[in-house]
């Protein structure tokens, strides 16, 4: 798999202690968008459908830090928007190394050959290229030819550069399973240190609405695709084995929305990455105050089609701690891509969908408006000039 061994043994540690201290919700990877502001549109982000005033927003240093340090997690993925236009990446980067964190930054790598310099090679720190599969399917999904071509450039300057480089995948329901194989391999031939993949979720605000994949289809793809590569030994994934188990459909897991706590300009983001359903302002406030069991597979329409890594990844690795000679066997053996799916959770109790994402930009414009707005009141986020 491609998580380093060093890297391996210290969240292994973190997950021991969290396990055996019997806490019930404790955050494994911070999910970090210091800006919404991206250089590239493309058909399925939900992230940057905002007014200018919104993309103009950022996380001060300051905020970055103290949302580590709230919540402790032992990982920390820096996204977006597009995290190399904040001008205090390079600051930003350092202080979560010097606090002991894995550290994984998240880009489209338009900027990277401009930026590259300012970063240096660390074990903790690697980059996560976004690569949605090969050329055409890549410059396809960002709607802007040329772009897979650069992002492997950049790949191969990084790489050349000694920093580890992994790519991230997302997957729609258009993908073709021996292309995405084939892509994959091409992918490994780089000399890649690790591979993120996951279905698209759906997100209300995404341009396209088309392409996302329902439960029955992501199983059936990601079947496709492992059968290819020896139930996924073929390829170094950064994700672990049970993940990609579910993603075949052996196992039915509830998504642990704790698991990689988001926070942005708006604040900490209730319950999950992908859903943004009201704010607090503490990662404290974010466990005590958000209503867990209303959201999940079979509890919330939202929820209904996600089978995301953030939603779901958490879920994956602390079955892996309560069962590990399940999870060994499986990564012996590689994910099962034939036979019976595991049953699903049902669908028919789900409370129907609220849409309160105006809510909450308008409160947001009003404080910007108002004041110079809730970030000067709380010291956090601060307007800044387009890069
Ligand atoms: S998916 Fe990523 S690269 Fe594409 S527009 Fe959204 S933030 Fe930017
Ligand atoms: S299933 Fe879980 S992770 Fe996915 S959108 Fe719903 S709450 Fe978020």
């Amino acid at each position: 798999m491609g998580i380093p061994l060093h890297q391996a043994a210290r969240i292994g540690t973190y997950l021991l202690r969290q396990h055996l201290s019997g806490r019930e919700r404790y955050p494994l990877v911070l999910m970090l968008e210091p800006l919404f502001r991206c250089n590239l549109a493309c058909a399925g982000c939900g992230k940057i459908d905002y007014p200018a005033e919104i993309l103009d927003q950022r996380l001060s240093y300051d905020d970055c830090m103290a949302a580590i340090d709230e919540c402790g997690a032992p990982v920390v993925s820096i996204a977006g928007g597009e995290p190399l236009l904040h001008r205090e990446m390079p600051q930003i980067v350092k202080g979560y190394l010097e606090r002991k964190k894995f550290v994984i930054l998240c880009t489209n790598a338009l900027l990277l050959a401009k930026k590259i310099d300012d970063y240096r090679p660390h074990p903790s720190f690697t980059w996560s290229i976004h690569l949605d599969g090969n050329r055409a399917m890549h410059d396809k999904s960002v709607c802007q030819k040329g772009t897979y071509d650069k992002a492997v450039e950049a790949i191969k300057l990084a790489k050349s550069k000694g920093f580890r480089v992994s790519i991230n995948c997302t997957l729609f329901n258009d993908a073709d399973p021996a292309e995405v194989a084939s892509f994959l391999d091409d992918m490994t031939a780089l000399g890649l240190d690790g591979i993120t993949v996951s279905p698209g979720y759906a997100y209300e605000r995404a341009p396209d609405q088309q392409h996302f994949l329902n439960r029955n289809k992501t199983k059936e793809l990601f079947r496709g695709i492992l059968a290819r590569g020896r139930g996924g030994k073929a390829w170094a994934f950064s994700q672990s084995i049970n993940f990609l188990n579910f993603l075949a459909g052996n196992e039915s897991y509830q998504c642990t929305p704790w698991g990689n706590p988001t926070r942005t300009v708006f604040g900490w983001q209730k319950p999950c990455y992908l859903l943004g359903e009201g704010y607090a302002k503490t990662f404290r406030e974010l466990m005590d105050t958000t209503e867990w069991d209303k959201y999940g597979v079979g509890k919330y329409e939202k929820c209904a089609d996600c089978m995301v890594h953030c939603g779901f990844e958490a879920s994956a690795v602390k079955d892996m701690v309560r069962r590990p000679l399940r999870a060994a066997t499986v990564a012996l053996r590689g994910v099962r891509t034939q036979g019976a799916m595991a049953k699903d959770i049902p669908l028919e109790g789900q409370r129907r969908a609220e849409f309160v994402f105006s809510d909450h930009v308008g409160r947001k414009l009003t404080e910007i408006r108002a004041g110079k707005n809730g970030a000067a009141k709380s010291g956090t986020q601060r307007p800044v000039a387009a890069e």
